[in-house]
């Protein structure tokens, strides 16, 4: 069977495509969604059950459905979860959220396109005019089946980044108390009370990371180790106005945030002015040139991201506490080596930021917390076969898959992919600001919409009677 549409991936992004699909489509089309995810629509970020794993933008931005900016709110208050707009509600209840979205959309089969969800992982591609057919992608699956399609889109979020150190820089005997993937929680049953730990980045994924050892009775020093040390601002407890920056001509970054800086500081509470900015983000880099953007990544995006993504106000009062107590200690520097001390415990060696001096300290776990892979498809096997057919090309900033300004997927030589998407982080390249779901729900609508016109036009016309 050929399916009209094909979504490969199983997190926000795919279940936010699925529900626009099914309002797009007629009955009559078919759709499959390929994920190797256990929780449809949950991914990484909305699995979790521990209650301070907040969203980190507020209740009234989180709706699925750009246009009906009450959804989320609406679904809380019936399960009697009443929140404010501006609250910071739970991750683990927006996973259900998402869920009973997607079961209500299904419920009336007679009217809808067929969904099939197919638990499997994608593995590899080939474009169906290589076996002589006009259109259309056949999807290798690790179940052994095969998949084909004539419109995909491809939402396969991004992997988690490596460790900041080579591997032959760490000691090999410390394998066993190393979490390359802290999203595998089980790792935090291992965790003695007293073990100190390493996390290697001070974003987000520490926070979360850090209460939840804590929640569960964690006792011992947590070192936090990231090149600046900078650590996430938190969101205020009323949420100031936003203010809409006035950004110069120049398309230097240097310009651009010299008055984003002066108009922040000028602001009654900074966070106004970035809020503001948000509507113009994604315009705003598409208007830079390739230089600028690269500028950019090197200098200026780790204090955007500590200002940009922030943490739910009780979330970060939580984690002063610690930091106050001295229990989480944040440093700033390099790391050189990881070695093993005569008791089996990790050495930490990095070099000071601005300094020649190498510091150490030990621990019993070193745990990765540096985020989101930005190394464009080096997590997947099936993007990594895909660029060697020549179907994708990574962007020229490494960022994610090469894509045009309405998200379809870009040849090597810069020709559209004709019925080939891609959503979310992988396109960050084009869009920059597209990991969170304020955005990606807006593409989700607009790819939804273009694909489901192209379905449209390629199905038979129903005969006109006489
Ligand atoms: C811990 C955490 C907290 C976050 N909190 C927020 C928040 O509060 N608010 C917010 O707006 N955003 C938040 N985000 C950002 C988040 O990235 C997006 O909201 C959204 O979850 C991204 O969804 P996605 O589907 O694009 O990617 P992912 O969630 O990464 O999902 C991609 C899925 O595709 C599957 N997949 C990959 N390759 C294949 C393949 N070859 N075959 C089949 N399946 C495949 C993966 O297994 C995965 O399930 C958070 C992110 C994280 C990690």
């Amino acid at each position: 069977m050929t399916y009209d549409v094909a979504i490969v991936g199983s997190g926000f992004s795919a279940i936010a495509l699925t529900l626009n699909f099914l309002r797009f489509l007629p009955p009559t089309a078919s759709i499959a969604v390929i994920g190797d995810d256990p929780g449809f629509g949950r991914g990484t970020a909305y699995r979790t059950e521990f209650y301070l794993h907040r969203l980190n933008v507020p209740a009234a931005r989180m709706s699925v459905f750009p246009g009906e900016p009450e959804d989320f709110v609406d679904w809380l208050r019936r399960r009697g979860k009443p929140v404010f707009a501006e609250d910071f509600a739970s991750r683990g209840d927006y996973g259900l959220y998402l869920r009973d979205t997607l079961a209500a959309h299904l419920k009336p089969r007679a009217s809808r396109a067929n969904v099939d969800f197919i638990r499997a992982k994608a593995t590899a591609c080939i474009a169906n005019s290589e076996t002589g057919e006009a259109q259309g992608l056949t999807f290798h699956l690790d179940n052994g089946s095969v998949l084909s399609a004539r419109t995909v889109v491809l939402a396969l979020g991004v992997g988690t980044a490596s460790l900041p150190v080579p591997q032959e820089k760490i000691a090999a005997s410390l394998g066993a108390q190393t979490v390359v993937n802290p999203w595998r929680l089980g790792w935090l049953s291992r965790v003695e009370r007293d073990d100190e730990i390493c996390v290697f980045g001070s974003g987000l994924t520490m926070i979360d990371q850090v209460l939840s050892l804590k929640a569960q009775g964690h006792r011992g020093r947590v070192h936090v180790l990231s090149r600046r040390g900078l650590v996430p601002h938190p969101h205020p407890r009323r949420r100031p106005p936003a203010i809409a920056p006035q950004l110069p001509e120049s398309r230097q970054i240097s310009a651009l945030l010299h008055a984003l800086r002066a108009q922040a500081e000028a602001a009654e509470d900074w966070r106004s002015v970035f809020d503001g900015l948000r509507p113009q983000t994604q315009a705003l880099w598409q208007s830079l040139d390739g230089e600028q953007r690269s500028r950019f990544l090197r200098h200026a995006m780790p204090w955007w991201s500590v200002h940009r993504h922030r943490v739910a106000p009780d979330v970060h009062e939580r984690f002063q506490q610690l930091l106050d107590a001295g229990v989480v200690k944040v440093h700033a520097g390099y790391v050189q080596t990881i070695d093993a001390s005569d008791s089996g415990r990790a050495v930490v060696r990095y070099r000071e930021r601005g300094r020649q001096t190498i510091a150490t300290f030990e621990a019993d776990w070193i745990v990765n917390c540096t985020g989101m892979e930005r190394a464009g498809i080096g997590h997947s096997p099936l993007l990594q076969a895909m660029r060697e057919r020549a179907m994708i090309a990574t962007d020229p900033l490494r960022l994610g898959i090469a894509v045009d300004e309405h998200s379809r997927v870009l040849a090597p030589d810069g020709s559209v992919q004709p019925g080939l998407y891609a959503a979310g982080a992988l396109t960050a390249g084009q869009f920059w600001e597209i990991t969170a779901v304020p955005d990606i729900r807006v593409q989700a609508e607009l790819v939804a919409r273009q694909a489901a016109d192209e379905v449209e036009r390629r199905m038979p016309r129903p005969a006109r009677s006489a």
